[in-house]
């Protein structure tokens, strides 16, 4: 690799805010083949909104009040949404006891001496809970793209809140400038596969993967890598990193983690989805002028 070569190539990224770590990172992003984008936070904006309340057999407030107990305790962006949303209608929400997190999955706590579990289908089963009349409206939810949070009081299913977290303005367009490179692009999350595939489809993006628990990212993008292939990973948040990390090229969306910035090969330091194709522009010309 040729000193100037690299100069350029990194004097090119910081221009656009691209922080390149060392110019192993530039000359990698020259041969990428795959992109995987984390949902959350990177197609996504990250500032996820309730936006519906759907109940049975409970009262609305009652069933947001236990709710927001127990995601008061819990630093998951869902969680702060939910919790927003109970404070934002004055409910009085009385403090959870015994807190549980369960990553990837949700969280189970005691509120006023009844059993609130919180989180993903998975989860409720897990917890023994049949969602009854709840699935029909957890699949509406979930068919217009927006996450389904379940929750169960002592056992039975009490309600399905809707979650919404708009893509970023950039989103569609980066996926289709990374199509125009050649380059496959994929979705990853521990989202729940219908509204994953909902948001992609709207993208442009032709592989999901969903349901990925937080400790599975990292080997998802080694059996992307089989056979040689480039893979490079772009996200943001701590859950990340592993993932960030196997990947050949981790892109780091600038407004997420730290650890996630540390991790990263490369840093974007606007947080614009379309930096990601320039990323490989960059990249692929640097590699011509040291040929
Ligand atoms: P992501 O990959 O989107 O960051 P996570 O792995 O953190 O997702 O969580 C996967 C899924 O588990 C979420 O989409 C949600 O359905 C559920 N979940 C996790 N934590 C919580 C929580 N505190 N409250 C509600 N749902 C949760
Ligand atoms: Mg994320």
């Amino acid at each position: 690799a040729t000193p100037t070569a690299i100069m350029v190539g990194t004097g090119l990224g910081a221009k656009r805010g691209v922080l390149f770590k060392n110019a192993i990172a530039l000359e990698t992003s020259a041969r990428v083949q795959v992109v995987v984008m984390d949902k959350t936070g990177t197609l996504t904006k990250g500032e996820p909104e309730v936006t519906d309340v759907i109940v049975d057999g409970m009262a609305e407030d009652e069933v947001l009040r236990l709710v927001a107990a127990v995601e008061r305790e819990s630093e998951h962006p869902l969680a702060q949404a939910i919790a927003a949303h109970a404070e934002a209608r004055a409910l009085p929400v009385s403090r959870a006891e015994r807190f549980e997190n369960v990553p990837g999955h949700g969280a189970v706590a005691d509120v006023d001496g009844h059993r609130v579990v919180v989180g993903n289908r998975r989860l409720l089963e897990q917890e023994g809970v049949d969602l009854g009349k709840l699935a029909v409206r957890r699949d509406d939810v979930a068919a217009g793209g927006r996450t389904a949070v379940m929750v169960a009081v002592d056992g039975a299913a009490a309600g399905v809140i809707g979650i919404a977290d708009a893509p970023r303005e950039t989103s569609a367009a980066a996926v289709a400038a990374l199509h125009d490179l050649g380059v496959e692009v994929v979705m990853l999350t521990g989202d729940n596969a219908a509204t994953a595939q909902r948001i992609a489809r709207h993208l442009g993006i032709d592989t999901v993967i969903a349901e990925v628990l937080p400790g599975d990212k990292a080997a998802r993008i080694a059996e992307l890598q089989a056979g040689g292939r480039k893979v490079a990973m772009v996200g943001d948040g701590v859950n990340d990193a592993p993932a960030l990390a196997q990947a050949d090229l981790g892109i780091a969306i600038g407004a997420g983690t730290d650890v996630a910035i540390e991790t990263a090969d490369v840093v974007l330091m606007r947080s614009d989805p379309l930096d990601v194709a320039a990323t490989l522009r960059i990249g692929r010309a640097t590699l011509r002028k040291m040929r």
